[in-house]
């Protein structure tokens, strides 16, 4: 183990880390909901590594599948070719979006996904001649590190290096009965700018687990399309069973122009990103002119290998096991979110689907806010539970793999912590 975090500190930058200050445990493997370190000591990965694990780690089933198609076509140039993995993914992830999705745009991860889907509606404006250029987002959204996608994310100490250089955004509160209406006066306000409009649907990830009602959501989707501002719906963390039904977007009556995926696309077990799109964004790029093709590309677009661990990870996730195992995580969510309710320390217990989110109570200056994320993780860590609180946000997030015994597991920990008077 010490060797491997020496060697690690010797040459790696890790993401989000301030290097003097923060530790990398070295992972050696991972099967099912557990990951195990140098020491052979197994953690509950109740975090699915930063939301990507869907059915657990080193899935023999994925691993199968990825392993044939690294033997069949490892990589083609998209440009110019195509490849059975990439169609029947296409075929079968629009088969299960709302109708109104036909194209699909492959890229490599969950910001580019974004960022194609923000180029998208501004290249269309730009080509209709109206060029809009305004952008509409949630405050506390999240939607990636790239420019593009920092610039439409909530804005804070990780972008304020940055904010001179970030798009001008028009933010909006995320939809609440009372704030509905002032909402929609924004968007009629600015309709005629508005180039579209971009949320994460029912719960807003990064910005701290925060969730929002699937009938607000509808009303405000509903004043969009009645404007004629185009929506992007950033499914990249609810996209997949999260949220208790396969797509955030089957709890909507509203359909968006535009979705953006990645994170559990593939299972968890390769980086890919996928922006889908209406027949009418398709077809105002859809042209003799070559100018007025899509100006994007990544080198791996549409890997066959990331195509087939989505093929694979979407067979596992259509299973009835698994879809009875989600609702069975569901219930559970739902059962432990009653139990919080007891414990005074855990404010704004919230649950939605498979993901379940409290406030861990801080008293304001006494420096104890600043470290109550690490010191929450390390009490965790300690007795073999992965949970990485988002500030004071603690959540769980489980793999749809794991069983009512290790989910039991964890909610003793929590409750463990809850009991103490200091950490
Ligand atoms: C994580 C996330 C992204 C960015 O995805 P990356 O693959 O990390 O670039 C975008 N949108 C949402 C909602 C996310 O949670």
């Amino acid at each position: 183990m010490q060797q491997w975090i020496a060697r690690d500190k010797a040459v790696n930058w890790h993401p989000y880390s301030q290097m003097k200050t923060s530790n990398h445990i070295p992972i050696v493997r991972g099967e099912g909901s557990y990951i195990f370190d140098g020491n052979g000591k197994g953690y509950l990965d109740m975090i699915c590594s930063w939301w990507v694990t869907l059915h657990g780690h080193a899935h023999p089933y994925i691993a199968t599948k990825v392993f044939e198609q690294l033997n069949t076509l490892e990589q083609v140039i998209f440009a110019g070719f195509t490849h059975e993995p990439a169609v029947v993914l296409s075929e079968r992830l629009l088969a299960l979006l709302p109708a109104n999705q036909e194209k699909v745009f492959y890229t490599d991860n969950g910001s580019t996904a974004v960022e194609v889907a923000l180029k998208m509606c501004i290249q269309q404006s730009y080509q209709r001649g109206n060029r809009k250029s305004k952008i509409v987002a949630f405050r506390n959204g999240y939607h990636g590190d790239t420019f593009g996608a920092m610039s439409v994310s909530a804005r804070g100490q990780w972008t304020s290096p940055f904010a001179d250089m970030l798009f001008d955004v028009l933010f909006i509160d995320a939809p609440t009965p009372e704030n509905l209406q002032a909402s929609i006066a924004v968007l009629r306000d600015h309709a005629d700018e508005i180039a579209c409009f971009i949320y994460e649907p029912l719960v807003q990830g990064a910005g701290g687990m925060l969730i929002h009602r699937a009938e607000d959501l509808s009303v405000l989707m509903r004043a969009c399309r009645q404007l004629g501002i185009p929506m992007i719906q950033d499914e990249v963390f609810v996209g997949f069973g999260r949220t208790g039904t396969l797509f955030a977007a089957d709890q909507l009556t509203e359909m968006p122009d535009i979705m953006c995926f990645s994170k559990g696309l593939t299972g968890g077990t390769m980086p890919m990103g996928i922006t889908t799109c209406t027949e009418a964004i398709y077809q105002s790029f859809y042209d003799d002119d070559k100018r007025k093709a899509l100006f994007h590309g990544h080198s791996f677009t549409a890997s066959p290998i990331a195509c087939a661990a989505s093929l694979a990870s979407l067979d596992l996730l259509l299973l009835p096991e698994t879809r009875a195992s989600i609702k069975r995580i569901v219930d559970s969510q739902a059962q432990f979110a009653r139990k919080l309710q007891d414990y005074p320390k855990a404010k704004h217990v919230r649950q939605l689907g498979t993901i379940l989110a409290f406030d861990w109570a801080v008293e304001d200056g006494n420096g104890y806010f600043s470290d109550i994320q690490q010191r929450l993780s390390m009490f965790f860590m300690e007795r073999g539970v992965l949970l990485r609180p988002l500030g004071n946000v603690v959540y769980i997030l489980p793999p749809y793999c794991a069983t009512t015994e290790q989910l039991q597991e964890t909610y003793e920990v929590v409750i463990e912590a809850l009991k103490r008077d200091r950490l």
